[in-house]
């Protein structure tokens, strides 16, 4: 059996035949998958672990990664002998292997096929996912009456996990699609077979419905330069400008429909320009009221909740970092990080309180993320919400200063703190550290609560303290540049 086309494949095949072609022809132009990806990945194997408990009477066929066949045989030997639910049977038609999640048996011997993903409602990108399933398991030979999509349920709250699925009947979407996925198949796997890689030009398709691996080998030429990545251009008008091939900023011509912020970026980006109003800069920090407190949350968000009250994807903090800065210049540094798999928010609740004053204004980087932190556990804790709420309401967003009164052409399409640094404290770097940003964290943490190896547990934990009291630190810095 040699099969071409798989589930993931065939979605690849809609989002960009270059990156159909790219996956079978010449992986290796795929950039490594980052630990948020792999997140997403872990997370989705857990979910479907545990969406199968919801079936006790299922009947698991194993993958064989090594002999496809083998799976196909096994899924059908169990068929033949009688199981009425099925977790990862295999099915093999017209050059395409997939594997369906969930089968389940009708009185009147037909299937009904569900999906399971972790996100907590339908998306578009779902339905063709399960056409394709549909086409291969009914040219296999089994008639498949209704499709489904198994997903997490946002309304429900641990410890009550019994509402943790919704199961939605996706059948007359996936009907409508139905038609078209022959001709797909046939046109993907004229596309496979093709000598040279298709010739695609980069556009929407590269982030929509997901961030493309190839990304870096195509987008290569285009640099800090590429139209997509205009801040806030709407879909639009990337659509307007694609259609028109104008996909790097150089192209760009008056007529082009672009706001007048948009175009101060794209002439700030051509001309290395950098606007700097000091005025305005001096004014915000006017505001500023000694111990000055720098804060930052790094946070944690499964997508199975495990503490009281929490709901899939809600958040909670496991670490901060607080550099507190006196009017005397005196700099001192408080932290805390949670170092296993206990509840970590009342012990971090209450480490904060006594890091930050009564008094001094709290600077964040984007205090919209500081401050839905600290309502969470203000509702959380009621004992301490009056507390929380003054650290709430003494919020100062340096990134403000970088929105308004400082614009660099170096800092490209974004104003992230870690765009930022480089440019006004370039002695200062993220770039020696293990962690990298805050879904590495996240993958870290995890790692570390529930390893044993206490050589790599204290490996771990030094690492996330240097990543988030850098967050910190780097405000500091900036501040003082600017000050
Ligand atoms: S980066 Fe864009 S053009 Fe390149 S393969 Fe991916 S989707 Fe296609």
């Amino acid at each position: 059996m040699t099969y071409n086309l798989s589930k993931s494949k065939y979605q690849s095949g809609l989002q960009c035949k270059k990156k159909l072609w790219l996956e079978i022809n010449d992986r290796e132009k795929a950039s490594p998958l980052s630990k948020a990806v792999e997140r997403i990945f872990e997370q989705g194997t857990e979910v479907g672990i545990e969406a199968r408990k919801r079936f006790p009477s299922g009947l698991l066929i194993e993958y064989d990664r090594t002999n496809p066949s083998s799976s196909v045989e096994k899924t059908k030997e169990a068929i033949k002998d009688g199981a009425e639910i099925l977790f990862e049977g295999a099915f093999f038609y017209d050059d395409t292997l997939i594997l369906a999640d969930i089968l389940t048996k009708n009185e009147d011997s037909t299937w009904d096929l569900i999906e399971v993903k972790s996100s907590t409602k339908v998306k578009d990108e779902h339905i063709p996912d399960l056409a394709i399933q549909k086409y291969v398991i009914e040219g296999a030979g089994l008639k498949v009456n209704k499709t489904h999509l198994m997903h997490l349920n946002s309304k429900c709250v641990y410890p009550d996990l019994s509402t943790l699925f919704v199961i939605e009947d996706v059948n007359q979407q996936v009907e409508e699609l139905s038609e078209s996925v022959p001709n797909n198949v046939v046109g993907f796997k004229e596309v496979i077979s093709e000598e040279a890689e298709p010739n695609v030009a980069i556009g929407l398709q590269c982030k929509d419905p997901h961030e493309c691996s190839f990304k870096e080998y195509c987008w290569e030429f285009a640099g800090d330069k590429a139209v997509f990545d205009i801040p806030s251009l709407s879909k639009k008008k990337k659509v307007i400008l694609q259609d028109k091939g104008i996909l790097t900023l150089e192209q760009l011509t008056k007529e082009h429909p672009l706001s007048d912020s948009e175009w101060e970026y794209v002439n700030r980006i051509l001309n290395e320009g950098i606007d700097i109003n000091k005025d305005g800069i001096r004014q915000m920090l006017c505001e500023l009221e000694y111990p000055i407190h720098f804060l930052d949350f790094e946070t944690y968000n499964p997508a199975i909740p495990y503490f009281d009250g929490m709901s899939p994807y809600s958040q909670f903090p496991f670490q901060y970092s607080c550099h507190v800065l006196g009017e005397n210049g005196k700099l001192d540094h408080y932290e805390y990080l949670h170092i296993d798999n206990t509840d970590p928010r009342k012990p971090l609740a209450e480490m904060l309180l006594s890091s930050i004053s009564g008094a001094g204004s709290v600077v964040a980087y984007f205090t919209g993320f500081e401050k839905s932190v600290l309502e969470n556990l203000c509702g959380c804790f009621p004992e301490y919400s009056e507390r929380l709420q003054s650290i709430i309401d003494r919020l100062w967003d340096q990134l403000n200063i970088f929105r308004y009164h400082y614009k660099h052409y170096a800092f490209g399409g974004t104003n992230s703190l870690k765009s930022v640094l480089p440019v006004v404290v370039p002695e200062l770097s993220y770039e020696d550290l293990e962690v990298q940003g805050g879904t590495d964290a996240q993958a870290v943490w995890d790692e570390m609560i529930n390893t044993d190896d206490e050589k790599q547990k204290e490996r771990m934990k030094k690492e996330l303290k240097e990543y988030c009291r850098m967050d910190t630190l780097a405000m500091v810095e900036i501040h003082k540049k600017l000050a």
